[in-house]
């Protein structure tokens, strides 16, 4: 026998049994933007490597180390798959002229691909969902964006295990202050840093303070503080901002170490973190971005945005109940006889025609066995075909819960019938 091929590691199949929990989550979250006034954007999954490299920044664990970059044979470009969606999102909106004397608030969703070591809730292809605001200054925008987020979890039932944690990462100038104090204090405690708070001390200072090692954690806690280095606008951002987050009615805590792991980001930045998923516990981050734009040829232009990992959030869901169970069909039907597939069909299309959802044995069987396959299919009810149903041209309809009796329908009628019985099935269901 032929060997069989896997699928790459990291790299997941997502199956029919889970697949309509993700059709949901999609649908939820489609209604939801809409709501908001986004509008959805589609780049490729490949771009040229330089985009990520110089949005994302060299120093960071995605372009030091995860990204999937190749070299297109054809031509010598180096290419790489994409490990998030902003850069390509401005790419587009630069490129198509979207930004000119207009505002735009766009929203993806796709896989990213990133070489990590996959654990639960950390995969090398996963999914984001992700929305860019590009053109407004904030701090507006900023709260809007928390505010809207805040309702989806409430609209998928998620909001008692989610917190807010926010922070300010103020301008580039306040950040570059700040780093030199900070360089100068980690110096002093080198011997304490773990292997990646030595190799970032000097390119990325700021993703030291970020480390999950219990043994720098003293030290982490009282270095420098960017919050100390803040002008009077940086400030005022960061003050409106909670305000109006407070407004809203929306729990938060300050994380002054959150950083963020991409460079791009200043004044707010934010993630909606679960203790429930262990150590993937990250399930949506975001900020505002205000250089990248021009950073990526453009004029500049204020952006702010966020990316929730699908995957987590399909793992929280689960784990608290809140996914929806298997689609079922209104009705199974069943034929068995010289002529019933043929008439069959016509009744099957006659019941979708009428709104409802019908699934058709395919092929000869006994009538048992394909009563078997009614049950399990999970359907309200079967719709029996045999020869003298095709002969006096009706059907017979049997419900599959609820202890209803069965009844015969004309063909005029079927349609009819049969969503009248299906709601007396599903209102019996329900009692039972
Ligand atoms: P982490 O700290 O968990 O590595 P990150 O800071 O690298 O996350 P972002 O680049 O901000 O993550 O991506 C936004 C969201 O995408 C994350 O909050 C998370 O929910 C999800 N995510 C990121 N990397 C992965 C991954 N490898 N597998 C699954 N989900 C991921
Ligand atoms: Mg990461």
């Amino acid at each position: 026998m032929a060997e069989k091929i896997q699928a790459i590691r990291g790299m997941n199949d997502i199956l029919p049994d889970t697949s309509h929990q993700w059709l949901f989550f999609e649908h939820t979250v489609r209604e939801w933007l809409k709501d908001y006034g986004y509008k959805n954007i589609r780049t490729p999954i490949v771009e040229d490597t330089r985009l990520f490299v110089r949005s994302i920044g060299e120093a960071t664990d995605i372009v030091e180390k995860e990204m999937y970059t190749f070299t297109d044979s054809l031509n010598g470009d180096s290419l790489t798959l994409r490990p998030e969606g902003t850069a390509s999102c401005l790419r587009a909106a630069l490129q198509h002229n979207l930004l000119y004397k207009q505002t735009q608030r766009l929203w993806y969703i796709g896989p990213m691909f990133r070489h990590e070591r996959p654990q639960k809730g950390r995969y090398r292809q996963f999914h984001q969902i992700g929305a860019e605001a590009l053109g407004f200054s904030g701090p507006d925008v900023d709260a809007e964006i928390v505010i809207m987020l805040a309702d989806l979890w409430q609209r998928l039932g998620l909001t008692p295990y989610l917190q807010l944690q926010i922070n300010t990462l103020g301008s580039s100038e306040e950040r570059a202050a700040h780093r030199q104090a900070l360089i100068a204090y980690l110096e002093q405690h080198q011997e304490a840093l773990d292997e990646d708070g030595k190799r970032r001390l000097y390119t990325n200072p700021l993703r030291v303070l970020d480390s999950k090692t219990p043994s720098m954690q003293a030290i982490c806690e009282q270095a420098p503080r960017l919050l100390d280095y803040l002008g009077d606008a940086s400030r005022q951002h960061y003050d409106e901002w909670r305000q109006m987050i407070s407004d809203a009615n929306i729990p938060y805590v300050e994380n002054p170490r959150l950083v963020r792991g991409l460079d791009y980001y200043n004044l707010s930045v934010f993630e909606w973190v679960t203790q429930e998923l262990g150590a993937q516990g990250t399930v949506c981050g975001g900020g505002r971005y205000d250089g990248l734009i021009e950073q990526l040829g453009g004029q500049s232009i204020p952006a702010v945005g966020f990316a929730m990992g699908v995957e987590r959030l399909m793992l929280l869901l689960g784990e608290k109940n809140l996914l929806p169970a298997a689609d079922v069909p209104d009705w199974f039907v069943i034929h068995q006889g010289e002529g019933t597939a043929r008439y069959a069909l016509r009744v099957a299309q006659q019941l979708r025609q009428a709104g409802l959802r019908v699934v058709q044995h395919m092929g000869e069987a006994s009538f048992k066995s394909q009563m078997k396959k009614a049950d399990a299919s999970g359907a309200y009810g079967a719709v029996i075909i045999g020869a003298n149903e095709v002969a006096e041209h009706n059907v017979v309809l049997k419900p599959l819960h609820g202890g209803l009796p069965q009844q015969t329908a004309a063909f005029a009628e079927v349609a009819t019938a049969a969503r009248t019985l299906l709601q007396q099935i599903q209102a019996q269901k329900e009692t039972d």
